[in-house]
């Protein structure tokens, strides 16, 4: 059996990944997992129901028990979170909920069956190439100067953007880290579609 596309999109937060990824996703007529929402949505639905974000065994348990659709719209047992995903409290957190070993099992499992049953796709997050899916066909990481991804965080305060890289680089399990096998690509001052041509002519 042939193994599914999987193009892995890593890189911190601002390098560009959503963009890229959806119009890569575009090209190659798959659906793109943003992975990132995914602890997103475990942050937020931690909050909604009073358990503490840093109470690793109680957020394990969430992550676990949770029925999560991730698409355009975010949906956690049913109720929609997308308005709450990009809030201050979320982006505060997210880091550390991320950060638990349990949850990163539960959700890595999910990213995984995600493309099983989509038949691949274009997935961007954190560690999709160094650990997700390190057989992915194409593996890149992005970078952008610190000026260019404060920039395209928009809301999130620059702040905000260092504490979480910050968090993410420095965890024990999972860090924020360009596979040994990874195209790494700066995208300050290029255009999408030259940055998608690039990636296409790796596939
Ligand atoms: O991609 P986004 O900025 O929405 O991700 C939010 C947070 O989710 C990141 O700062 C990181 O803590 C976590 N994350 C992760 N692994 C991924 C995707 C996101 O740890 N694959």
């Amino acid at each position: 059996m042939t193994e599914p596309l999987v193009v892995a999109i890593d890189g911190p937060a601002g390098s560009g990944k959503s963009t890229v990824a959806r119009a890569v996703a575009e090209r190659l007529g798959l659906e793109v997992l943003d992975t990132g929402s995914m602890y997103r949505a475990v942050t937020s639905l931690a909050l909604r129901e009073g358990v503490d974000p840093r109470d690793a065994d109680k957020v394990t348990i969430l992550a676990t028990a949770v029925d999560l659709r991730v698409g355009v719209r975010v949906l956690a047992d049913g109720v929609d979170l997308t308005k709450t995903l990009r809030s201050e409290a979320v982006n505060e957190l997210v880091s550390v909920v991320a950060s638990v070993p349990g949850v990163r099992r539960e959700l890595v499992e999910r990213q995984r069956a995600w493309v099983a049953e989509h038949g691949g796709g274009v997935v961007e997050g954190r560690d999709i190439g160094s650990v997700v899916f390190p057989n992915a066909a194409v593996k890149v990481f992005l970078t952008a100067s610190d000026a260019e991804r404060a920039r395209r965080r928009g809301d999130e305060a620059p702040e905000s953007v260092a504490r979480r890289d910050l968090l993410d680089g420095g965890r024990e399990v999972s860090p924020l880290v360009a596979a040994s096998d990874a195209h790494v690509l700066d995208t300050t001052d290029r255009a999408v579609g030259d940055v998608v041509e690039e990636i296409l002519s790796w596939l």
